[in-house]
């Protein structure tokens, strides 16, 4: 997998989520080299969290930094194999996704997360994390992500409804550049033939 690129909502592959890792497929170069090029992405494109999935590895791996800068590259965060479970009252805090790029809305989630997670270490082992605040906001939207749900999922209609028009034009672009790209495969083959 080398060619590891931010995949866009209205794409299918956002729905597909993904699966459990296994405990010797996280010593793989591969695996290293795929979570590296999440944080690289991640922080090209500004963002402060990225879910496997949303670069088509399908996986349940995300990374976050909620300072968002390389500068800060030590609050990086990787979580494999989460399982959270949220507390605390609900929260309405402005979202967005790199895979939703350029669209915001309020999202209601509760205040606190419990997260026990896998890390990279010879031996098995998983650890836990008490969190509050934007880092228990970016790990419930990431944690989303590898269910294959978006944060647009969890809208009111009320909230849906302020962005309807901008979706509805994301998703117009998409089959827009969707149809330049097989046109130039088409010439591309007739050139071959
Ligand atoms: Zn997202």
């Amino acid at each position: 997998m080398s060619n590891l690129e931010i995949v866009y909502n209205p794409d299918s592959i956002l729905r597909r989520g993904g699966r459990r890792v296994r405990a010797d497929e996280m010593h793989t170069e591969e695996f290293v080299e795929n979570v590296s090029r999440m944080f690289s992405i991640m922080y090209a494109r500004g963002g402060i969290g990225l879910a496997a999935p949303q670069i088509g590895w399908h996986v349940n791996v995300f990374v976050i930094n909620v300072r968002g800068r390389p500068l800060h590259s030590t609050h990086g965060l990787l979580f494999v194999n989460p399982k959270i479970t949220t507390y605390g009252k609900l929260v309405k805090i402005k979202e967005g996704c790199l895979s939703i790029p350029g669209i915001e809305a309020k999202v209601t989630r509760p205040e606190k997360v419990h997260i026990e997670y896998d890390i990279i270490s010879k031996d098995k082992e998983r650890r836990s994390l008490d969190v509050k605040g934007m880092t228990s906001r970016v790990i419930q939207h990431e944690y989303d992500h590898l269910d294959g749900r978006l944060f647009i999922d969890r809208l009111t209609k009320k909230e849906k409804s302020k962005i309807k028009q901008e979706l509805i034009q994301q998703a117009k672009n998409a089959i827009e550049s969707k149809k330049r790209k097989i046109k130039k495969l088409k010439k591309l083959e007739e050139k071959g033939n």
